[in-house]
């Protein structure tokens, strides 16, 4: 056998595949809120995942506490349980900079230079766009969780805008 051919990183591959799959069967901060002051839904029609998002800040911008709730592919919920492990006990700062920065990792396909535990894990999904809207949702959703400042006062949010 003088060649071998095919992938470089299976072993990379399949850790990346664990991880995510871990998520999926054993969701981090599923559930509910009964003091969330801060909500918002999201959705992705095109492969009909759905999540909510709820929030605790506290007055001095920290997130005490978080939980989302949802339906859809493994990689929506996976995606949404690394980011709800990932921003709690962050301030909502620090939570809004790393929506920006698994943003860019979807776009670049590469892992960031930050240091983001398991969501690294996602890096791969970048290679396939309607994958990625899968990804953003939770994302997307604590953004605008957020940002709006208000318990469920916003229209739900959507990954699928129709254009890309
Ligand atoms: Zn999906």
């Amino acid at each position: 056998m003088p060649e071998t051919t095919g992938r470089a990183t299976p072993q990379l591959d399949d850790l990346y595949r664990d991880i995510l799959l871990d998520h999926y069967r054993k969701p981090r901060h599923k559930g509910h809120l009964d003091d969330a002051n801060r909500k918002a839904d999201g959705a992705n029609p095109l492969c009909g995942d759905q999540v909510t998002v709820e929030a605790r800040v506290s007055a001095d911008g920290r997130i005490e506490d978080v939980a989302f709730t949802g339906t859809g592919c493994s990689i929506s919920q996976a995606s949404t349980s690394m980011m709800a492990a990932f921003v709690y006990g962050r301030t909502a700062d620090e939570a809004l900079a790393a929506v920006g920065t698994f943003q860019t990792m979807m776009l670049t396909g590469e892992a960031p230079p930050d240091e983001v535990g398991d969501i690294e894990a996602l890096a791969g999904v970048a290679k396939f766009p309607v994958r990625v809207k899968c990804a953003s949702l939770g994302w997307k959703t604590l953004e605008q969780a957020l940002k709006d400042r208000t318990v469920d006062a916003s229209a739900p949010v959507t990954t699928d805008e129709g254009k890309e």
